[in-house]
């Protein structure tokens, strides 16, 4: 086990398959939702949910302002789904008064796929995981509608109705998925993060 403490944001949404995430790939994963306890960790684990509450939350516990302090220093972090939308600069079809930590300059479309393909499965083939493209599970889940120049797009939809939809990015230290990984077992997008981590660009 390294030393490494890796905190998930704990005001909302799946934070505990996050944290098995974590223990499986060998780091300490600490459920974080005080403001004094954003100071304790090496990086973030921002989870699925409901972003427009993770957002209220986020205010409402006062962990907004030192989270958004950390990331402008150039602390990792990871976002799956609602987390991928608290780390996106801008946000379409958001509600008014909704906030995100933002950090990765790309404008995300909350709940993107529509009706139809609200919630679907798909292989996704992310830009430095070694094997079989990553089976990705998208719940009422935005995606990526543009990004800036400093933003690597690591993945698009392979197949279906959102054929070619960015789905993984990475800016520096922060990296957003708009599956949930967490879900599947597949430890490689996590390992790609605690890889990162480890390399922290400063
Ligand atoms: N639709 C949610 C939101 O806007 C995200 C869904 C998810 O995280 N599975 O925050």
């Amino acid at each position: 086990m390294s030393d490494l403490v890796i905190g998930v944001l704990a005001l909302q949404g799946d934070v505990r398959e996050h944290l098995a995430a974590l223990a499986e790939c060998d780091v300490i994963g600490r459920p974080v939702r005080r403001p004094e306890e954003i100071a304790g960790i090496d990086a973030l684990v921002i989870p699925g949910g409901e972003s427009t509450t993770m957002s209220k939350l986020a205010v409402a516990f006062d962990v907004y302002e030192p989270i958004r302090e950390r990331l402008a220093q150039g602390m990792p972090a990871y976002g799956s789904c609602a987390g991928m939308i608290m780390l996106a600069d801008e946000v379409l079809d958001g509600r008014p008064d909704q906030k995100t930590f933002g950090g990765i300059g790309m404008t995300v479309r909350r709940n993107a796929f529509g009706r139809q393909v609200d919630s679907f499965e798909a292989p996704v083939v992310i830009d430095g995981l070694d094997g079989d493209p990553v089976h990705a599970i998208f719940i009422r889940a935005p995606w990526v509608e543009s990004v800036g120049p400093d933003v690597e797009v690591l993945g698009r939809v392979e197949s279906g109705p959102a054929t070619g939809r960015m789905v993984a990015v990475r800016q520096g230290n922060l990296l957003a998925t708009s599956f949930h990984p967490e879900l599947t077992g597949d430890l490689r997008v996590h390992r790609l993060f605690v890889d990162m981590v480890r390399a922290r660009v400063s």
